[in-house]
């Protein structure tokens, strides 16, 4: 080694520490930053990255910096602009810049030597070599375009040609070909030389669109970057990336910090939903990422979704973006029928009817005509409680403040919360009474419901599959499922909300929401905008097959028929939703109008929590105001208890991110101190601050 200088490296320490920032250490000068490093830390010997060479060292204190004790010099160095977007995210969202950055490489990188780094990317280039010289399926065409996405990509090609790096809202509907959009921006992109990265909520939405995007760039390199995949299988899918030699990358929210040297082309489907948020962590928002990304890197930012979030939304009416919109559905396919059922004329029935005889007729008519239909509940489970009517008892959770959920296929009451199970009891825990029944309706319930009441055509029960987290546990129960959907196998899908997301059903003509009212009133200000754009999104999985479109429905079973989020969903309106929303957003100092941080603490008990809380907001009292910044009063978390630990929260609110952003840097240092000086009854168990939170 050369002579060494002073090298600030990132490692992989706590936030809000006097070590969270890159630390010093002596180093080979010719290590360009962005290098992977093994330095010693402590007692042990941990990976970092070299982020900028450090000033020169005093004269004497160099015999105190450790060195760098190994590099990884077969990898080349992370890009200046990777470095850029992670030391933006560790700042904004308040966390160690090496916490960050080590959590979003490849556990695997941490493992390897230089000699097997070195390897693996002579395997890749191999591979991709191999891949070339083979003759490959031809490329499928583009299909004749719509006059509306004939204008997207004439109005995106002018964008992307005027502005280095637009943002651009594609408002879709349903079924109106956003998904031809982001195949020939990407096309463009690939042709320009650069690479492009598409995000999608979840997992399950990777394989079917990986498959288009096959189709079309066949002899493209395309990887795909989501957690399902094995350790080995994502070290291999970064390095093509990083590498430059992957054209395309598809994945979840851990994908828009995939290295990408050629950079040009970002989408975010469905860029309202919230698996976009990460919920530990550095808790970051993708979608805001991906946003911030674009502009680093010079690249287009496509943000696409039938409902939009009303923080997209604002910006796309401040033309902070550009919006782009297409109105109707591809094909003559025409939008489901919105029909209300007003629950409060419809006869009571003991324990309260879940399926009300309008939707019960209409249910029956479809299987008759060979049509299938889809019908979702968000409560799995069998009753969300059990109760005993002698003395009122409840199947509380022991360590929750929360009903555990009555499963009646394995006769258990399992907490959704903690996990915690137990066997169904044979009488009431408390009076002896043998006489407890199931309070509510969950799925499990509403699948048995239905196999009673719906029939064949030949007096034979109808076919009801179900579909929830509890039915597609086992490995490819899932697949196995929408198979059987597919094939005409099933005459009602019964689910949660996770068959109202991305699955293309051609034979559904028939969509109906069971009991969305609770949404209405929620004490979550985006609950509303969750329902609408569930509704719709729900909504949208009726007739995609035009020849079916003009019988297709969609039932929703109300109390409040008159709510004017149910008129919009009429009119299939986003636009009057959106106005009514963000009225009500301004009018109450709430997201896109005002930034919020909350501040969480969780503790044996809650006035440890809550005492924390107080002390914290004591700290802030003084500079918080003249920070422009409100600190609320601390209160328990919608589900205060979870396995035993009570968890409280405070709200912080400022009309400025800069001034949220200032005032969070000063103060949560200090928090970390005050942690540690509470000791006793007064200790605290876990502390976090989320930076625009999606619920509070
Ligand atoms: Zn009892
Ligand atoms: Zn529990």
């Amino acid at each position: 080694m050369s002579e060494s200088t002073s090298l600030r490296v990132a490692v992989d320490t706590p936030a809000h520490t006097a070590i969270s920032e890159p630390l010093t250490y002596l180093g080979d000068p010719a290590l360009p930053a962005g290098t992977l490093v093994r330095v010693p830390l402590g007692r042990r010997e941990v990976t970092g990255i070299v982020w900028s060479a450090g000033d020169a060292p005093e004269p004497g204190a160099a015999v105190e910096l450790k060195q760098v004790l190994h590099a990884l010099t077969s990898l080349p160095p992370l890009p200046q602009r990777w470095l850029e977007l992670v030391a933006f995210t560790a700042a904004y969202y308040q966390r160690g810049t090496g916490e960050v950055a080590l959590s979003v490489l490849p556990p695997e990188l941490r493992k390897l030597d230089d000699a097997q780094v070195r390897q693996r990317i002579a395997r890749l280039h191999k591979a991709r070599a191999a891949a070339l010289a083979a003759p490959h399926a031809a490329a499928h065409t583009a299909p004749p375009l719509s006059e509306a996405q004939q204008r997207v990509l004439g109005e995106l090609a002018q964008a992307t040609s005027q502005a280095a790096a637009p943002t651009v809202l594609l408002h879709g509907i349903t079924g109106s070909g956003k998904t031809e959009i982001y195949l020939q921006a990407a096309a463009e992109a690939l042709a320009a030389g650069r690479q492009a990265l598409v995000l999608v909520p979840e997992i399950n939405l990777t394989p079917q669109l990986e498959a288009r995007f096959a189709e079309r760039f066949a002899g493209r390199h395309i990887v795909s970057m989501h957690s399902a995949l094995t350790p080995a299988q994502r070290l291999r899918s970064w390095l093509a990336a990083h590498l430059g030699l992957a054209d395309l990358v598809l994945g979840t929210r851990l994908a828009v910090f995939a290295s990408m040297p050629r950079l040009g082309l970002i989408v975010v489907d469905e860029e309202h939903d919230p698996s976009y948020k990460q919920q530990e962590g550095a808790r970051y928002s993708a979608r805001d990422l991906a946003i911030y990304r674009g502009k680093l890197e010079g690249a287009t930012v496509l943000l696409g979704s039938a409902t939009p979030s009303l923080e997209t939304w604002q910006r796309a009416q401040e033309g902070r973006y550009l919006r782009l919109s297409l109105p109707a559905r591809i094909g003559d396919g025409a939008l489901p029928r919105v029909r209300l059922v007003d629950m409060n004329q419809q006869p009571r029935v003991k324990g309260g009817a879940v399926i009300s005889p309008p939707l019960l007729d209409a249910l029956n008519q479809r299987i008759a005509c060979g049509d299938q239909s889809l019908v979702f509940l968000n409560r799995r489970g069998y009753a969300p409680v059990l109760h005993c009517g002698d003395c009122g008892w409840k199947s509380a959770c022991a360590h929750c403040s929360a009903w555990r959920v009555f499963h009646k296929l394995d006769r258990t009451l399992r907490c959704h919360h903690c996990g915690y199970t137990e066997r169904v009891p044979k009488a009431c825990p408390d009076c002896g009474n043998l006489d407890i029944a199931p309070m509510g309706r969950g799925t499990e319930r509403l699948e048995e419901q239905l196999a009673e009441l719906l029939k064949r055509p030949d007096g034979t029960p109808a076919r009801i599959a179900r579909i929830d987290a509890d039915s597609t546990r086992a490995k490819g129960a899932l697949e196995a499922q929408l198979g059987a959907v597919h094939a005409g196998d099933v005459d009602v899908l019964v689910g949660t909300q996770m068959i109202t997301k991305g699955h293309d059903f051609r034979r559904i003509t028939l969509v109906a929401a069971v009991n969305p009212d609770a949404s209405l009133f929620s004490s979550d200000f985006r609950a509303p905008e969750r329902l609408f754009a569930l509704l719709m999104q729900a909504g949208g999985r009726a007739g995609r097959d035009a020849a079916q479109a003009a019988r297709s429905e969609m039932w929703v079973q109300t109390w409040h028929p008159q709510h004017a989020l149910y008129a919009a969903l009429r009119g299939h309106d986003f636009d009057a939703f959106a106005a009514t929303q963000l009225e009500e957003r301004r009018m109450a100092g709430l997201p896109p109008f005002a930034h919020l941080a909350l501040l969480r603490a969780e503790a044996k008990t809650a006035e440890a929590a809550r005492g924390f809380l107080q002390a914290a907001s004591r700290l802030a009292e003084a500079d918080a105001g003249a920070a422009g910044v409100t600190l609320y009063q601390p209160v328990p978390t919608p589900i205060a208890r979870v396995a035993d630990v009570e968890r409280m929260q405070m709200l912080l609110e400022s009309p400025s991110r800069q001034s949220m952003q200032h005032f969070l840097a000063w103060w949560l240092p200090q928090l970390h101190h005050e942690r540690h000086a509470r000791t006793g009854d007064q200790r605290i168990l876990r502390w976090a601050v989320d930076v625009d939170p999606l619920a509070i």
